[in-house]
């Protein structure tokens, strides 16, 4: 049997598929496949039980040339180099794609956080910064939460940084508290970000959004504010959402004859996502084992959980009224899927510009931090609106132009203007 492909070299086996269709220069392509700069380190961690701990973490950059690098810090332990590299590739395109001027980054530790206590978290996320504070910065590479990481931590390491370099520092990092140099929006960034670019595709469909049902798939940060944008800023909808339950280890689907609320249902949902059947059901709430939520008859599906969810498998499920698919979680869909999207006429809006909104309000968060000047939530979120609506506008432009799937098109706007920006540094 074939080893499976990783993640890295999907990143790279996506980015030649484009690189053909843009006619890429061969030596141009060399440099965009790989991250211009690695970091591995050590960072040994002293145990609250006396015990010296060592974990390895990793810091990638891999293109700078429209901005400093962004991009977040996973504490997982299957993190590998390859993952890093992967995700730092990906982070350029989504930057480049909602056109914000930031290059693409991604660190990460091996380690499982839960394991770990809170004053050996502080150390850790301390000692990473110790051993890479010299390669990050506001004018150099600006990480951000991810996977198993939290504002907390970003506290810390913009704390530890701060001490290193002799100066208050907030612009090292995003993703930071309200309070301790954090925007305002960024909580509802990603969710509203895919709002708007449901809206937008709806204008585009013809669509109206108050006759629109959607169904979402997960119940954490994106999945919540994208089917709160869904009811209160679009007036549509949402016929169900659904959650892993770490207790049962299964999945659910909460449905409601009349829609769901999703602000009950958050204020009955805890911090991981998990949202508590037994007081939904006693409200009239339908739950359903499994991935009932695919097969709902609704004209939006949001798959706003975990990658690799809509497959050759639950594809086949798929209700025939659904015509826009729009992926609020990362890679959610798998090449197969693509086809049946593609074959079946539904349009997608591809991860890297749908959940584009957080890493846009990060942006805004260092822009602020940088004036030393915050802003409303509504001024934040008014801003991020016109971003995301300019950005979905250039992808289906190049769309239609090109006559190109929609995925193709947000990586050939994507890649042309870090092309573009490599052109005018004299780089190539
Ligand atoms: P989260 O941890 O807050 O929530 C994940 C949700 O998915 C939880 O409700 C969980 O129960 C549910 N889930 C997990 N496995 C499931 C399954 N098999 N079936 C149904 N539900 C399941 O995560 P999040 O921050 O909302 O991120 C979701 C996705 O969006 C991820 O792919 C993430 O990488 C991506 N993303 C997040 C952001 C952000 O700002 N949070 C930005 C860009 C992309």
């Amino acid at each position: 049997m074939a080893e499976p492909i990783n993640a890295f070299q999907m990143a790279q086996s996506q980015f030649d598929h484009v690189a053909k269709l843009l006619n890429l220069d061969a030596q141009v392509s060399e440099i965009l496949r790989w991250p211009m700069r690695e970091y591995k380190f050590m960072i040994p961690v002293r145990m609250d039980n006396g015990s010296l701990r060592v974990f390895f973490g990793y810091r990638v950059q891999h293109n700078d040339a429209r901005g400093p690098n962004k991009g977040g810090i996973r504490f997982h332990p299957s993190e590998t180099l390859d993952t890093v590299r992967a995700l730092a590739m990906w982070m350029t395109w989504k930057c480049a794609v909602a056109d914000i001027p930031l290059g693409g980054g991604k660190g990460g530790v091996a380690v499982d956080p839960s394991t770990l206590s809170t004053p050996e978290q502080e150390r850790l996320v301390r000692g990473w910064i110790d051993q890479i504070w010299r390669n990050i910065g506001p004018r150099q590479d600006v990480p951000a939460p991810d996977v198993g990481t939290n504002p907390r931590m970003m506290g810390w390491m913009m704390d530890e940084y701060s001490k290193l370099a002799g100066q208050y520092t907030p612009g090292v990092i995003t993703g930071k508290p309200l309070g301790g140099g954090g925007s305002l929006g960024r909580t509802e960034a990603t969710g509203f970000g895919v709002t708007y670019n449901v809206r937008e595709a709806m204008k585009h469909l013809k669509m109206d959004p108050a006759r629109c049902v959607a169904a979402i798939q997960g119940f954490g940060n994106v999945a919540q504010y994208a089917a709160i944008g869904f009811t209160e800023l679009l007036g549509g909808k949402v016929a169900c959402v659904s959650y892993w339950d770490r207790d049962d280890r299964a999945s659910y689907t909460i449905s409601h004859p009349k829609g769901i609320n999703p602000r009950y249902l958050q204020s009955i949902t805890d911090v991981y996502g998990t949202i508590d059947k037994k007081k939904a059901s006693k409200e009239g709430y339908v739950v359903e084992e499994g991935d009932a939520w695919i097969s709902k008859e609704a004209d939006v599906l949001i798959p706003a959980a975990l990658e690799g969810q809509v497959n050759a498998e639950t594809v086949k499920k798929i209700h025939s009224r659904v015509r826009l698919m729009a992926e609020g979680a990362n890679g959610p869909t798998t090449p197969e899927a693509d086809e049946f999207f593609k074959s079946n006429n539904i349009f997608v809006v591809p991860d890297f510009l749908c959940n584009s909104g957080g890493v846009t309000v990060s942006y805004f968060e260092s822009v602020q931090n940088d004036m030393n000047f915050y802003w409303t939530r509504e001024e934040a979120l008014q801003r991020l609106d016109t971003k995301i609506t300019q950005a979905f506008n250039s992808v289906v432009a190049m769309a239609e132009s090109e006559k190109v799937y929609t995925r193709d098109a947000a990586y050939m706007v994507a890649i042309d203007r870090v092309v573009k920006a490599m052109e005018l540094r004299g780089w190539i």
